[in-house]
């Protein structure tokens, strides 16, 4: 994975070190993910974390609601480890994360984080105090905290409070803008209050997640205005399918271009059954679209039209994409650098073969009516002509071969 520096100007922030990732200062926006298995089930939860962890997530969060799940920490931390997989765990608590970080110190220890949510961490003089006791297991384990509030359970305290102070206001602001200072103090007092209790400065992620893309958008720039901490960006239920992607790359695009977000994640609802590497893939996707970072080859692919009126091109564009997608747990080893590779697709004579050109490898199949002959063009320059049945097999032959000499060399 390339770990080239941001083209864009990041926003200042402090670093926090997360076992082998830094989250801020000058680290690559980190691309992380949450199991969904039940992590009392250790075995299905470390198949999954193995799994997002291939996929490309740096960080991968669990949630820990039982002492079920608290006492199964170890058992996945095991299993990873004798797969050879030591991507940081994070630990997600709500309500009993006090009880049951105490009564679990072994989960405590092997954990690499903990994110806890302010809003969730108890209730009254409780809470205080709840709080507090995870804080201190932090600091004499040593484990960075997020503080993640969420739009959906934010402090109802701290939110009834100040619509209270607003209400009273001579001119009062608009319950939106309540709401959206609502979740920024308490992201900032709950870090304040952290650091009292003796939480390091640089021991601290914050995030302030919403289900609103304008909201999101608002929020974290104020916040990122106002303080140093690493900021985690996610847009929260963002839903199924394509509009949870359109709507978290409709937010996430708008802030790391302003260079806001130190660690992304994409809360997509999976389909049943579906495959939660998908939310790694899009955060990627997303990254690499950018400029930000690259991960896996991009392959450029024409839309079609009335001149590929059949959907071979189609095919042999979607068939190269995974093909690349899965040689890359292999080649990142073998290759660095070959998620820069660019190939391209191209349905017709007439893109194709400028856009093949542009490319390190690129095809220019024929189109209806065409003579059936694709070129092939190299670091563009026409190399061959393929026809026939095994354009396919012939084409993945000739972009192994240029990955091979390519990047071998560089290795
Ligand atoms: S390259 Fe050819 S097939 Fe592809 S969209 Fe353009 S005209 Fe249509």
């Amino acid at each position: 994975m390339a770990l080239a520096a941001s083209p864009l100007p990041r926003r200042r922030c402090i670093a926090v070190r997360i076992r082998s990732i830094t989250v801020g200062g000058d680290a690559p926006i980190v691309v992380q993910s949450m199991t969904n298995t039940d992590t009392a089930n250790a075995e299905a939860t470390a198949t999954q974390v193995a799994e997002l962890a291939e996929a490309g997530s740096e960080l991968v969060r669990i949630t820990v609601n039982t002492e079920e799940a608290a006492a199964a920490v170890p058992v996945i931390r095991e299993r990873l480890a004798a797969q050879g997989v030591s991507v940081p765990l994070i630990g997600d608590f709500h309500f009993n994360g006090h009880r049951l970080l105490s009564k679990y110190p072994a989960c405590a220890e092997l954990l690499d984080k903990y994110r806890i949510n302010p809003g969730n961490v108890g209730r009254g003089r409780k809470k205080d105090e709840q709080f507090a006791t995870i804080v201190e297991i932090a600091c004499r384990h040593d484990k960075p905290v997020r503080i993640g509030v969420n739009w959906g359970s934010l402090d109802q305290d701290l939110a009834v409070r100040l619509m209270d102070e607003n209400a009273r206001l001579p001119k009062p602001e608009p319950a939106s803008e309540v709401m959206h200072e609502a979740m920024i103090r308490s992201a900032l007092e709950s870090a304040q209050r952290a650091e009292e209790i003796g939480l390091g400065h640089d021991r601290i992620i914050l995030s302030v997640k919403m289900s609103g893309v304008q909201d999101l958008i608002a929020v974290y720039r104020q916040l990122a205005a106002r303080c140093d901490y690493p900021l985690h960006l996610g847009l929260t239920e963002a839903g199924m399918g394509s509009k949870g992607i359109v709507a978290s790359t409709a937010a996430l695009a708008v802030l790391l271009q302003e260079g806001i977000g130190d660690t992304i994640r994409i809360s997509l609802t999976p389909e049943p059954g579906g495959d939660r590497r998908q939310e790694v893939q899009v955060a990627q996707e997303i990254l690499q679209a950018m400029g930000l970072r690259s991960f896996t080859p991009q392959v450029t692919a024409c839309p079609g039209c009335g001149r590929t009126t059949s959907d071979y091109f189609q095919r042999l564009a979607q068939d190269i994409q995974t093909w690349l997608r899965e040689q890359m747990p292999m080649w990142r080893e073998r290759y660095p650098g070959v998620e820069e590779l660019k190939v391209a697709v191209m349905g017709c004579v007439v893109n194709g073969p400028g856009e093949s050109k542009q490319a390190n490898i690129g095809i220019s199949l024929p189109g209806t009516g065409e003579v059936p002959v694709a070129p092939v063009y190299v670091n563009g320059q026409k190399t061959v002509t393929l026809k026939g049945e095994s354009i396919a097999i012939e084409f993945q032959q000739i972009v192994a071969d240029y990955v091979a000499r390519r990047y071998e060399a560089q290795g």
